[in-house]
């Protein structure tokens, strides 16, 4: 197979495409899929030039055309052309399948395309590209997903600089529809298509959690209106300028599975902001950016296993984000993949990919979704092509800088903020955050609560300095204790000490207690001496739900204690809740 590639300027450049294509056609006997990445130009103008190219390739032809914003060709960006690139088959086929309306006939459309998938033995992949970027597109994907997860899945949805007066669309011969979707599918027995998608953005600063939301929508983060965090935590003040900052600051949101990148396509008076792509209650989220020298070693990654593919034709689907991202720099991560093989692609808002262990199909932002194609055999098998992390300069560099700094000071703080000076031990807060975190599924867990007999003793006799060496003394020996690998140690205030016991039953953890009284009894303080420590045990069987209960339970664990002073100090009170 081959890819062709032609911009259309004008009719004389379309006038020469077709010219050439007819002859590959006559010389191979070729089967060819045609795509319009129109950068330029409206949905007619599309329509047109599609209309054209049907008449003059009647058989053994697709045409498919979609919205781009911006055309990768001979592996540079170029930058509002209609660019043609046209995929040549030896001995492949496809079929185009076109729905006018996903927008109300997505389900119906995903349908068609699986029956027609499982139709046939030999499809390889479906390539996906769909206007009209709303939830409904998941239908699409739940239809496909009954397919075999050997079969691909990739594309696009374009991305609109202004929907209104620029509307996304997609265009087959006789048809432009702004609101509908094509899918090409591919098959051949002899047909091999390797996909896969590349990020490169990292996560930074501290997790959010998104507490009100709605398919493409987040209401709020925190309790807090969604854009709040946009505002504190990248300073950003006045609406319009949220709509290109978040594109180079996506959200990451974790789910089942792996994260997933959302950039934000909209903001609301409400506060809250529109996504190119669906999240859900619940979920953690955090505020990305784009890591240059982690885009540059995953597109590497990436690059080797496509030269080892020994594609005949790449093609590629990356989000404007990245455009934005690198500016002038952005060849660098085309360039490489049209160093192995002919590359055509363009830029998208979002992009379409399967995940060949779960079968999920994947709606991802701010990636690179790279199809690479051979047919037969492999014939040449180029040498990885590598980017060159040294060529990074000026601003990107900046950012690189700046980014390791926040990135490292947050650890630093991060660890600060959940750590007890004095002892290095868990603070309360981040005991008590734990706690809800293990115990929100039902699982059996033993709590102690520790206390120093008359440490007040210490103070008034040794001196503060003393009563300090005692503290870290007694945190040291209790972070000892014989546990299990999840259990914890903080200090829960002054001289008290909490530990935490998940899956340890309420005898076994007064064994535990025991044994730490009696190590702490043992240690000795030179002048200071000794010193004796109460336990308080509480055991949370796995029939109590944790977050109803809490306070009461660490009430009772706290009353164990006190009956352990009351029963005149150096001893373990075990109590029921
Ligand atoms: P009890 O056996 O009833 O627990 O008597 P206690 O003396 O241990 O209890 P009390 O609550 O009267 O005194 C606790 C003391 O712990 C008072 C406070 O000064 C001391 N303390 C709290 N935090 C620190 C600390 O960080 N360093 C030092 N040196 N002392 C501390
Ligand atoms: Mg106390
Ligand atoms: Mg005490």
């Amino acid at each position: 197979m081959r890819q062709l590639a032609f911009e259309l300027y004008d009719d004389s450049c379309l006038t020469g495409a077709i010219q050439a294509i007819k002859e590959d056609q006559t010389e191979h006997n070729s089967f060819i899929v045609c795509h319009l990445f129109c950068g330029s130009g409206s949905g007619d103008d599309c329509l047109k030039v599609a209309d054209a190219l049907a008449k003059e390739l009647p058989e053994r032809s697709v045409i498919a055309g979609i919205t781009s914003n911006a055309e990768f060709l001979n592996g540079r960006m170029t930058d509002q052309v209609l660019l043609l690139s046209v995929l040549s088959f030896d001995d492949s086929e496809a079929e185009l399948v076109y729905g006018p309306d996903i927008e109300h006939n997505a389900k119906d459309f995903g349908r068609n395309i699986a029956n027609r998938v499982m139709s046939s033995d030999a499809v390889k992949a479906v390539e996906l590209l769909l206007c009209n970027p709303g939830v409904q597109i998941l239908d699409i994907f739940k239809e496909l997903e009954t397919c075999d997860h050997r079969i691909q899945v990739f594309g696009c949805m374009p991305y609109a600089h202004d929907p209104f007066n620029d509307p996304l669309f997609v265009v087959v011969p006789g048809n432009v529809s702004y609101a509908g979707g094509i899918a090409i599918i591919y098959k051949g027995s002899d047909l091999y298509i390797n996909v896969d998608y590349t990020s490169g953005w990292k996560a930074i600063g501290r997790n959010f959690k998104i507490t009100k939301a709605e398919k493409c929508k987040i209401y709020e983060i925190d309790n807090r209106p969604g854009l709040d965090i946009y505002k504190k935590y990248l300073g950003m003040s006045e609406e319009d300028e949220f709509h290109n900052v978040s594109f180079e600051f996506p959200l990451i949101v974790n789910r089942e599975g792996g994260d997933m990148l959302r950039h934000i396509s909209g903001v609301n008076k409400d506060g809250s902001i529109d996504l190119d792509g669906y999240v859900e209650k619940g979920m953690i989220a955090k505020i990305a950016y784009g890591d240059p020298e982690t885009i540059i070693d995953e597109i590497n990654k990436r690059c080797a296993v496509v030269a080892s593919f020994a594609p005949e034709a790449v093609l590629l689907y990356s989000c404007v984000a990245r455009r934005l991202f690198w500016g002038a720099l952005v060849n660098n991560e085309i360039t490489p993949f049209n160093d192995i093989a002919p590359t055509c692609g363009l830029c998208t808002g979002g992009e379409i990919s399967r995940d060949s262990f779960t079968g999920e199909i994947m709606w991802h932002n701010v990636t690179i979704v790279s199809a690479a194609f051979r047919e037969g055999e492999k014939k040449r098998v180029v040498e990885p092509p590598k980017i060159d992390v040294n060529g990074i300069t000026g601003q990107t560099l900046v950012v690189k800088r700046l980014m390791t700094l926040i990135r490292e000071t947050s650890i630093e703080l991060e660890e600060l903020a959940i750590r007890d000076g004095l002892t290095g031990l868990y603070n309360r807060r981040e005991i008590n955050r734990i706690m809800d975190e293990v115990m929100s599924e039902p699982r059996l867990t033993s709590l102690i609560m520790v206390d120093i007999d008359h440490f007040k003793n210490v103070n008034d006799t040794f001196g503060h300095n003393a009563g300090d060496i005692v503290l870290r003394g007694v945190a040291r020996e209790l972070q000892k204790a014989p546990t299990g690998s999840d259990s914890l140690v903080g200090r829960w205030g002054g001289e008290e000490f909490f530990v935490v016991l998940p899956g340890v039953g309420g005898d076994a953890a007064v064994d535990i207690a025991e044994s730490l009284r009696r190590n702490v009894a043992g240690l000795d303080f030179g002048e200071t001496g000794s010193v004796t420590i109460s336990l308080g045990v509480v055991e949370v069987s796995e029939n109590i739900d944790w977050s109803k209960n809490a306070a009461r339970i660490i009430k009772k664990v706290d009353e164990a204690l006190y009956a352990a002073k009351a029963m005149g100090r150096n001893c373990v009170v075990r109590k029921e809740i």
